[in-house]
């Protein structure tokens, strides 16, 4: 198949307060707040941006903050887990910094021949720290207190939690241009292109597992990277092929996306590498203000009034 994704595009998951959120993401795992703006369904609400320095595709995890609401729980048909690519030289680091954090974590435990680190957020997400040999040669965001050397570069696996694997895998394998790759104990890892760094779909199959509810704490999609409008539209038709129900393409600002639900419960959305997050607003000062798009300009005054300003570490 010619179609293929070059790899996660981003992840996007629901917490509750956007403070502690900014916090851990910005401030105990040093990636760069990139963009501040609103839940483009709900402008009452944020919808903020992390990632290395221009916010490359891969790089980036998104919150929608819900302040107050009920936290989902978890369960089959869910994002359980995702992981970030960090250095092999940098375990000890991360195993220091957690801790100095006040952040309890598992391992370093051995899986697929990367080391793993795993620990909740404050929202309840459970979040992965997965060696990979190619991180050295990735780029981080260099203005956090996280050494360069150390420093996270973007996504590398998500895992899939699902009743029965079957149907998830023959959409992976027969309508998204992934393959199979090895299992270990209870899971199964599949990858597209070549592989490696955020190129990574674990699936664990759980049919003891009632259906978990996606609220705080939960992730709400994950996102494959295509290069342009184009070869998006060449997977709508090619996944509506294939049996699936994909929406229209919906202007995201700093890209475009189409959505679909794999057969295990998970949304998938695609999503283009252009235009990015300089759309509106210089690299240099990326994530300092609230950009609007221009439907929600002329409610700037009043959203302002209602978000909760953010204190960002590591940014004036
Ligand atoms: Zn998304």
């Amino acid at each position: 198949m010619s179609l293929h994704f070059a790899g996660l595009h981003h992840i996007t998951a629901i917490v509750d307060e956007p403070q502690d959120n900014v916090n851990f993401y910005a401030g105990v795992l040093g990636l760069r707040l990139i963009k501040r703006t609103v839940n483009f369904d709900d402008p009452n609400t944020y919808h903020l941006y992390f990632g290395d320095e221009v916010g490359s595709p891969g790089s980036i995890v998104t919150f929608f903050p819900w302040p107050g609401a009920p936290h989902g729980t978890r369960g089959a048909g869910q994002v359980s887990a995702f992981a970030l690519a960090i250095p092999e030289a940098s375990v000890a680091y991360w195993e220091q910094r957690l801790t100095d954090s006040g952040i309890t974590f598992g391992g370093p435990e051995q899986r697929f021949n990367e080391q793993v680190l795993s620990f909740y957020d404050p929202a309840g997400l459970l979040v992965e720290l997965v060696t990979h040999p190619d991180a050295t040669n990735m780029h981080g965001w260099t203005g956090s207190e996280v050494p360069a050397a150390y420093a996270i570069r973007g996504l590398h696996v998500v895992t899939l939690t699902v009743q029965q694997a079957d149907a998830s895998v023959r959409v992976l394998t027969e309508a998204m241009g992934f393959r199979y790759l090895a299992t270990e104990g209870d899971r199964a890892r599949y990858v597209t292109a070549e592989g490696g760094v955020g190129a990574i779909v674990d699936v664990i199959a759980r049919p003891d597992l009632p259906f978990g509810r996606v609220a705080v704490g939960s992730v709400h999609h994950i996102a494959w990277r295509t290069p342009n409008d184009d070869e998006q539209a060449r997977w709508r038709r090619h996944l509506i092929q294939h049996g699936m129900m994909v929406t229209e393409v919906r202007d995201r600002q700093y890209f475009h996306s189409i959505y679909y639900r794999e057969p295990g419960g998970v949304l998938y959305e695609i999503a283009t590498d252009n235009p990015g997050f300089a759309f509106d607003e210089p690299v240099e000062t990326l994530g300092t203000t609230l950009k609007l798009p221009p439907w929600l300009e002329p409610r700037r005054e009043s959203l302002e009034r209602t978000l909760l300003p953010l204190d960002v570490p590591n940014q004036s």
